[in-house]
């Protein structure tokens, strides 16, 4: 087995309690050291973090049916490329992830690809049409601890309540897209007095967090598991905030763009900006950052909604709801939270890996980065800044909100069981991955069996 030491980084590993200076040492798929010691193959690693791989509770691979737009092959490159080790791709493919097949399907492509252990999410209704119940069970049964109909909210409470009943019974968790459907018809942007200078329909904030609050209520009552995906507004937040006060065994996540852009970018109608739910108002952002900087929001989730050019390329009220994310997220927490002095570097590893781990019970991920633990590692230079560039992302996409934007922090290496998938930056060519995901054992993989 190949033994490669790292040394002189900076370990940032929030679930082991170490933020400082040491080695670290990866033998075969495992870290077999932390601390003084050097074996094996010496890497410099000066200047640069050491930290448990990222971790996505939130991605659109697209595959199967909308291969033009995003493959589990690039998704998870881009993910790669962007520091993560694991990712949770949506239900909402063509055919939907409603049964065990899809899911099989889906874990097979990704071992295949062999750059990111993947988590699919399983769909919480048939075909997301919000009626019938999905194979929650059988899909269960092959490892999925997460459903949603994300993209379509589940509308009726009746079928939301036995929705967490029922993945009660695997202690699996229901994340419900918030949107109160018959307030939000037709609309295209936040709800404000922007959107009736713009003419354009408005979403209100309430129509997600009638949504949030009745999710909240539901789970509450049952004991059962719910996840707040991408909370845009202020009053999600503070909702989020008194149940967990409450005792509700409630998780939530914040997107990038929610953090970081507000509705005045919609002024020039570029659909770029068009995401559901939509950019709010400063406000808003504000309330999210302070979300994630109190640990009411658990977890950075990329939402990563790749789009075809001819697709996302339209006219305002024509183009599809979406933003890429899977190649920013890192460098914006590093640029707009911890530089805002929101969120130390420990706090910030804890958001994007950690808690994300832990909400989905993902053993194997998110650290501790120690003696025997799977090596799922990313080193990243938090000094180095670039700007963002579409063209040369990996996604099959294009369709990032980011574009010119100058970020800090860069990933140099990312480790998925021990083995290269990003080196000195570069993508490591697949012929030469070792695919350790396939071969680890499935507990390791989070697999219940
Ligand atoms: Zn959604």
């Amino acid at each position: 087995m190949s033994v490669i030491t790292f040394t002189g980084c900076h370990v940032v590993d929030p679930a082991g309690g170490r933020d400082g200076m040491a080695n670290v040492t990866v033998e075969g798929p495992r870290v077999a050291a932390v601390g003084e010691q050097v074996e094996g193959t010496r890497v410099d690693a000066a200047g640069l973090v050491c930290a448990p791989g990222l971790v996505d509770l939130h991605a659109h691979l697209r595959e199967p049916g909308r291969e033009d737009a995003e493959t589990i092959t690039t998704g998870s490159a881009a993910a790669a490329a962007g520091g993560y080790t694991a990712i949770c791709p949506m239900a909402n493919t063509d055919p939907v992830c409603d049964h065990a097949g899809v899911v099989e399907q889906v874990l097979r492509l990704a071992r295949d690809a062999g750059r990111c252990d993947v988590y699919p999410v399983g769909a919480v209704t048939r075909g997301l049409a919000g009626g019938e119940l999905a194979e929650i069970g059988a899909m269960a049964a092959v490892g999925v601890r997460c459903f949603s109909d994300d993209g379509m909210p589940v509308q009726s409470a009746r079928v939301m309540r036995r929705a967490l009943e029922y993945a009660r019974t695997w202690d699996a968790i229901i994340a419900n897209h918030a949107e109160e459907a018959t307030l939000t018809e037709g609309a295209e942007m936040n709800e404000s007095d922007l959107s009736a200078v713009l003419g354009l329909h408005g979403w209100p904030h309430e129509a997600e967090e009638i949504m949030v609050a009745r999710d909240l209520l539901l789970a509450g009552g049952l004991g059962a598991r719910v996840h707040i995906p991408h909370v845009s507004t202020r009053g999600t937040v503070d909702l989020v905030r008194q149940a967990k006060i409450r005792g509700v065994r409630v998780t939530a996540e914040a997107t990038p763009h929610h953090f970081t852009l507000t509705e005045d970018l919609v002024s020039g109608y570029d659909p770029v900006y068009k995401v559901n739910p939509p950019l709010r108002t400063a406000g808003d952002v504000q309330a999210v950052r302070e979300g994630l900087a109190d640990g009411t929001l658990d977890a950075i989730a990329t939402d990563h909604a790749p789009h075809a050019s001819e697709q996302k390329d339209q006219e305002w009220p024509q183009a599809p709801c979406g933003m890429l994310g899977l190649e920013t997220a890192l460098a914006l927490t590093l640029t707009e939270l911890v530089d805002g002095g929101l969120l130390s570097l420990s706090d910030a590893i804890n958001r994007l890996s950690t808690a994300p781990a832990r909400s989905r019970d993902i053993t194997g991920q998110g650290g501790p980065i120690q003696t025997g633990a799977p090596a799922n590692l990313v080193l990243f230079d938090p000094e180095a800044r670039w700007t963002v560039d579409p063209a040369v992302l990996h996604s099959r996409s294009r369709n990032t909100p980011f574009a010119g934007r100058r970020l800090r922090g860069r990933v140099v290496h990312t480790l998925l069981h021990g083995a290269f998938t990003v080196r000195e930056g570069s993508l490591v060519d697949p012929l030469f991955l070792t695919d350790r995901s396939a071969t680890a054992p499935a507990e390791e993989r989070g697999v219940i069996s």
